[in-house]
């Protein structure tokens, strides 16, 4: 390290300093997970700070997340000496567009006061247009086109730019006329939606060059993180902007591409290399995140995808005190859930803080299981980047109907599924009713069970009402009568809360009704829906917390860029991760995304690093015997360890015949059930180990060490 450079440059190997001072012209920077992209890139900003050659209003840096922008702008703070005053232009692509429009909006027909709508309204207003066409929006659905509007943007094509067959797909050809029709009422209304945010600048440089050339002149430096995850849209963005200054670095990876379900185009990549010519391309091989068990094992895994550009890492020689990776079995998520509790306590114990261990889910609801045990161990929790999971609109919406059938008189909750899904009672007889119920101090059903007697209401909301009372009348009535997972169940099926989600299109609804396969699967713990509402009602007053020293809970998808100590991986199985949708769409692609989550999630550890998976999962109340993820078959037997107490007992077959022989032998621990959870878990792990995971190929049962054959039936051990 040369003497006297400056102290963000001192730590730098050759590839991140040549990264950071070349400065001048393009620069691709192409490199694995941990090897410091991010690192680069902050450094880069400090570097031309320090060197004067652009003050923070010249640099233009893109990042992932609002998040990872707070935490670049601080980071930049700590190596330049806190000198710098504010970097107006780091941020997410949305949030510099919004910036961008709001200082030239009437050059795309807005006002500068423009509202950004979400994803309600979008779907709200796209049903107006369609119903004013006279179409029948349930044959055409406003959900699916907002969803056709939305790819379209993510492609930066306005109305008359998709192709003919795409207009030709929905609603009888008119799909163009409607997009046209969706855009001019957004001026109407000032307004635009998320695509637009990219595209009205887009537009507006397209045809405004004297505004575009502005930039040119503005941005002397451009910067951006995650490129794999680019759409197309933002990638003409930035290329309008880039060939002012032609000083742009991107940083990315491209076995870390995991958006491509939005939009996102790894092929930017490639595109990078052509339409910057002279691109200084670098690489980064060195890792400074994971010990070599950890890289060994995504490396390893990330080898089967066939979809690369290849690159090799590496990091300090393995230290004989790093732990393997650990893969661990479970009976059932529930015990997952209790031993990872275990674990982290145990973890919590030898020092560690919660804050440097996290779990990553590749689903939401599996955060449910947790953060129930969580709050039973008292143990602090963080759920990043999103609700947490009894705080989710469907478990909210769900919770609310549980409540008003227990305790019929919570109005508030009431209130909240009165008319959701929509049944036509609109505010103004809520309204009535709430002033019928104030008026004689009674509760909001028993005032909706007068009303619908009388003539007060109109003919309309009072038969729509009348449903509602009779509804909730006759759920009551089950209370004693009816199991309350099965009541739950009716309800939801019932009140038409359940459809309502089937039928929307959105690209979370299919997360939704697993979030509420999952509440109505929780409910099994508990003995009545009163004790399981408490427990909520407990679990929902737990103290949430940015200072406090929590683990944290995310979702694989939102811990892109992110480090830990300790990171737990649960729930290894087919059909949750690669996930079933990934499955069901045959081909490579899917299955290709899935693997690079896996990777992301992996390479997230520093230390340690736990996967499990469960020989059970409940779904619907319904026992379902798993099969181990694919996923597991691809690690490396040299830094792996399968965790594994207890004796040894009769391996038998592989992936096919593993559930049927599960449930045809008798249960060995059939008398072990008195023994403590805790040591049940235990020996249920090593049954399962050896039994699911490790018996699946000859090659993978000697790699870990379980001389058991393929044969199908297990011939014990070798
Ligand atoms: P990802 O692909 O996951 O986003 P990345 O390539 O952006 O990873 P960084 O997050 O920048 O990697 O760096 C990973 C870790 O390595 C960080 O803790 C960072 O501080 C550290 N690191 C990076 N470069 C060096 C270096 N030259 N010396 C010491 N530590 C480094
Ligand atoms: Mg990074």
């Amino acid at each position: 390290q040369a003497r006297g450079a400056p102290p963000y440059l001192a730590g730098l190997n050759p590839e991140q300093r040549l990264a950071v001072e070349t400065t001048e012209g393009p620069v691709l920077v192409l490199a694995g997970a941990g090897t410091g992209k991010t690192r680069v890139l902050t450094s880069r900003i400090a570097h031309i700070l320090s060197l004067g050659k652009a003050w923070p209003s010249q640099i233009l840096a893109v990042t992932f997340t609002n998040k990872a922008a707070r935490e670049m702008k601080e980071r930049i703070g700590v190596l330049v000496g806190g000198a710098v005053e504010g970097m107006p232009w780091l941020g997410t692509f949305h949030s510099i567009g919004v910036k961008l429009l709001r200082r030239h909006a009437e050059l795309v027909g807005l006002k500068s006061d423009f509202t950004i709508l979400d994803t309600d309204d979008v779907v709200r207003l796209i049903k107006q247009i369609i119903q004013a066409e006279g179409l029948d929006d349930k044959r055409w659905p406003a959900k699916q086109f907002a969803l056709m509007i939305d790819g379209w943007k993510n492609k930066g094509l306005g109305p008359s730019e998709i192709p003919e067959g795409d207009a030709r797909a929905f609603a009888n050809g008119k799909g163009r006329e409607l997009y046209t029709a969706y855009q001019n009422r957004l001026k109407t209304l000032n307004a635009c939606d998320f695509g637009d945010l990219l595209c009205h600048p887009i537009r507006m440089f397209r045809a405004y060059p004297d505004v575009l050339k502005e930039y040119h002149a503005k941005f002397r430096y451009i910067l951006v993180d995650e490129y794999q995850d680019t759409n197309t849209a933002q990638y003409m963005w930035l290329r309008l902007i880039a060939q002012g200054s032609k000083n742009v670095c991107c940083v990315g990876d491209d076995d870390q591409s995991i958006y491509g379900w939005r939009g996102a185009e790894v092929d930017n990549i490639l595109r990078f290399e052509k339409d910057f010519p002279g691109a200084v391309v670098i690489r980064l091989e060195r890792n400074y995140r994971s010990t070599a068990h950890i890289l060994g094992t995504a490396s390893f895994l990330i080898s089967h995808n066939e979809g690369r550009l290849g690159k090799t890492l590496f990091t300090d020689a393995a230290n004989p005190e790093d732990a393997k990776v650990n893969v661990h079995a479970a009976w059932d998520s529930e015990e997952e859930a209790r031993a990872v509790g275990e674990e982290i306590e145990q973890a919590q114990r030898r020092g560690h803080n919660l804050n440097d261990m996290a779990i990553l889910v590749r689903a939401s609801f599996q955060m449910r299981e947790f953060e129930d045990r969580f709050v039973t161990l008292g143990l602090n929790y963080r759920v990043v980047g999103g609700p947490r999971f009894y705080e989710r609109l469907e478990i909210r919406d769900a919770l609310a109907y549980f409540r008003v059938v227990a305790q019929g008189a919570d109005d508030l909750a009431l209130e909240r599924i009165i008319n959701t899904p929509k049944r036509g009672l609109g505010e103004a007889a809520i309204r009535q009713v709430h002033d019928y119920a104030r008026a004689r101090d009674i509760s909001m059903l028993d005032a909706a069970t007068d009303l619908i007697e009388t003539e007060e209401l109109k003919p309309k909301p009072r038969s729509a009402l009348r449903e509602v009372v009779e509804n909730f009348r006759r759920w009551q009535s089950q209370i004693e009568s009816t199991p309350h997972t099965e009541l739950a169940e009716k309800i939801l099926d019932e009140s038409g809360y359940t459809a309502m989600w089937q039928a929307d299109r959105s690209a979370e609804a299919p997360g939704r009704l697993e979030n509420l396969k999952e509440l109505i699967r929780s409910m099994e713990e508990y003995e009545s829906l009163r004790s399981f509402l408490e427990h909520v009602a407990l679990v929902m007053d737990a103290e949430q917390n940015e200072n406090l020293d929590a683990v944290n809970i995310m979702t694989l998808h939102s811990a892109k860029g992110l480090e830990f100590e300790t990171v737990f991986l649960p729930g290894w199985e087919e059909g949750l991760f690669p996930h079933q949708r990934s499955l069901d769409e045959g081909g490579r692609s899917g299955l290709e995304e899935e693997r690079r989550l896996a990777y992301v999630g992996l390479t997230r550890a520093k230390k340690n690093l736990h996967i499990w998976f469960v020989s059970n999962r409940r779904i619907h109340g319904l026992w379902q015997s798993t099969i181990p993820s694919r996923f597991l078959e691809e690690l490396p037997e040299a830094h792996v360890e399968v965790v594994s107490t207890g004796d040894s007992y009769g391996g038998y077959g592989g992936r096919g015949g593993y559930g049927q022989s599960r449930f045809d032998r008798a249960d060995p621990f059939e008398n072990s059930y008195s023994t403590p959870g805790w040591q049940r878990a235990q020996q249920h792990r090593s049954d399962a180990t050896r039994n699911n995971w490790g018996s699946r190929s000859g090659a993978r049962v000697e790699r870990i060490g379980y001389g058991e054959t393929d044969s199908g039936h297990g011939a014990g051990r070798g």
